[in-house]
This record gives C-alpha cells, structure tokens and sequence, in this order.
C-alpha cells in the first residue's frame, strides 16, 4: 500500500522585507494615531456615557466604515458600557448592491438594522431633471434615521464627519453665507429627542482614506444617485488639499483655532458686550494690548531694534513684555510693577 505521508520538512514563512517592516510601523502609528483622537473627542465633547445605544449611521463610504471599526475597538477597552447597532438607510439608488453591508456586518458580528426606503424614488419625482437632489434627499434621510434610532432604542446618533468635513463647511459658510459656522462635533436633533455625535471630529480625511485602504472596507461608490456633488464643496475640498500639500500644518492650526475662540477678538455682539464695556482701572495681565501686533515673530522683531535703541542688552528682545516694563516703569498704558 502507497502512503501519502509527505517526507519534506515545513519551511517557516520568509522573515519581512525592510519595506514590509516600515509599512507595518507606519499602520502601527496610523491605529494609534486614530485611536487616541477618537478617544479624545469622544472625551472632549462627552459624546458617550454609560448605559448609552449609539446608532452608527453606515453609508458604505469610508469615513462611515472607518467610525463603526474604531467604535467596536474602543468599545472593547472603554471603561463604560455602551452598545452599538449599525444601521444603513438602503435609498433604493439604481445599482445600489444590498448584499455588501448585511455580508460585512456579520462578518464584524456587529447588531444591525438596514432600512429599507425609496427616497430615490420621491427625490427623481419632485425634484426637477438636472437640478440638484441633495437638499430634499438629505432632509429625507434625516428624518427616517431620526426614527429609525426612536425605534432601536438609540439614545445616540454617530456620524462620520471628520475634521475636514468641518473645515470644509467652515469655509462654505464664510465664502457664501457670511456666516462664521462649522459642523458640532455634538448636538441635539432637530426634533428634540437625540443627540448626534461626531466622534471622527478631530481626524484627518487622509487618515481615514490610508486605514480604509489598510482595512479593505468593501466600500460602495457615492455617485449611484447620478446627482454632482456640489460644486462650490469640490473647490473649498481641493483648496484645503492644495494648502495641506504646500503648508504642512496649516489645516491643523485652523481647526485647533476653531476650540480656541476669543469672542472678545471678533465682532459679534451677540457674543462679547463690547457695548458695555468700561475700563476697571484694574491692570488685567491678561487684557488686551491693543496697539501690539498678535504674533510673535513680530513682537520679536519690534522689540529687538527697541531694546538697542534703549542700550539694553540683546537678550532683553526676549520678552517684550519684559522690556517694555524696563523701558518704561511707570508707564501709565503699562500694569503696575509688583
Ligand atoms: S449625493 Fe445623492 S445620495 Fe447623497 S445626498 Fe445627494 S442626492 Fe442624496
């Protein structure tokens, strides 16, 4: 009788190349990176508490899909008690393929509900040929999620918008509305009975794109409707990529300025009583000096000519405060010396 007992020996898998290891690294930091500021926001706004059922909105995009996976981490090693069911508005869209949700969903054994509407239907309807369906389909959507939570017990309503989402919006609202407005990281619902929340708030767009890629979400292209995107959205999302490319940085310091607002610095008058403010006679170290320029490379640059001019040594340019204070003491625009 023949046997089929193989002699040979098992060979161990080949080590990882240099490459392999730098991009492991790289995914390493991007999961952390994620994480922490999910994590982060979720924290700073409050968004979830214990004993809370929140409904992640599922869209098969990758910002959706991206939310709900650091969701199921975090609620593994949160603290508190949370639940999570996933749920997909199905708009009824020509070529919309049902089957990749319920598949991915079970795969994650996440708790699930696809809602089944034809808003395609009522938005091609009322909404004439050529003109955009956004709007109506939004408010549509809107309304069905609302309920849909009501009736799963969702106290919680996750959305996927990120960071550039809110620049994105900031932007819009200040070119074409006049308006110095952005998009909550948290809310209450228009009708009065949920709170949304936005828990990818502080993460970047292109994060989002390299761990959906890294993760190989199953994602559903966004343009079944056949409806264009907005095309004044498409220009600010291409001005902000154009600024991240060429001044690293900048789209980091706009959107941390958006959680350091200085209401007394703007104009609003529903925000700051500039009518009714008076002097105290109180020095405030933390008042305003409203002849200085605002940044420091200017301030350096104002008080170093100043500090020779006066003959003090250069490294009194240091502090502008501090030279301003031995220049001139007594200086009645100056607070009192301690
Ligand atoms: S892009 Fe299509 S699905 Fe999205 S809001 Fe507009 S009409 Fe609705």
């Amino acid at each position: 009788m023949q046997t089929s007992e193989s002699t040979s020996v098992p060979t161990s898998a080949a080590p990882p190349t240099e490459a392999e290891r730098r991009a492991a690294h790289e995914i390493n930091k991007l999961s952390k990176r994620l994480h922490r500021q999910v994590g982060q926001a979720i924290t700073d706004y409050n968004m979830i508490e214990e004993g809370d059922r929140v409904m992640v909105c599922l869209s098969g995009g990758k910002d959706s899909y991206s939310l709900l996976d650091i969701l199921l981490n975090l609620q593994q090693r949160a603290p508190i008690n949370f639940s999570i069911v996933a749920v997909n508005l199905d708009q009824k869209q020509p070529g919309f393929p049902a089957e990749v949700l319920p598949a991915y969903l079970k795969s994650r054994g996440v708790d699930f509900h696809i809602e089944n509407q034809d808003t395609y239907s009522v938005v091609k309807r009322v909404i004439p040929e050529g003109d955009t369906m956004c709007s109506l389909c939004s408010r549509l959507r809107r309304g069905i999620l609302y309920r849909v939570a009501g009736e799963l017990g969702a106290n919680k309503i996750a959305l996927g918008h990120h960071r550039d989402d809110f620049l994105g919006t900031v932007f819009l609202n200040l070119f074409f509305q006049g308006r110095l407005k952005g998009m909550p990281p948290k809310l209450v619902s228009d009708d009065g009975r949920h709170t949304v929340i936005r828990p990818l708030a502080y993460v970047a767009e292109t994060d989002i794109e390299r761990w959906a890629a890294h993760r190989q979400f199953p994602i559903i292209p966004c343009t079944l409707c056949g409806s264009q995107e907005n095309l004044q959205r498409v220009q600010v999302r291409k001005m902000l990529r154009e600024w991240d490319q060429k001044f690293p940085g900048r789209i980091d310091n706009m959107h941390r300025a958006f959680s350091h607002v200085v209401p007394s610095h703007l104009m609003d008058r529903k925000l700051f009583p500039f009518e009714t403010i008076r002097p105290t006679g109180q020095a405030d170290p933390m008042g305003d000096k409203a002849f200085d320029h605002d940044d420091d490379e200017d301030d350096d640059a104002c008080a170093t000519p100043a500090a020779a001019e006066a003959g003090l040594p250069a490294e009194a340019a240091i502090s502008l405060e501090a030279l301003r204070r031995t220049l001139s003491p007594s200086s009645p625009f100056l607070p009192a010396q301690d």
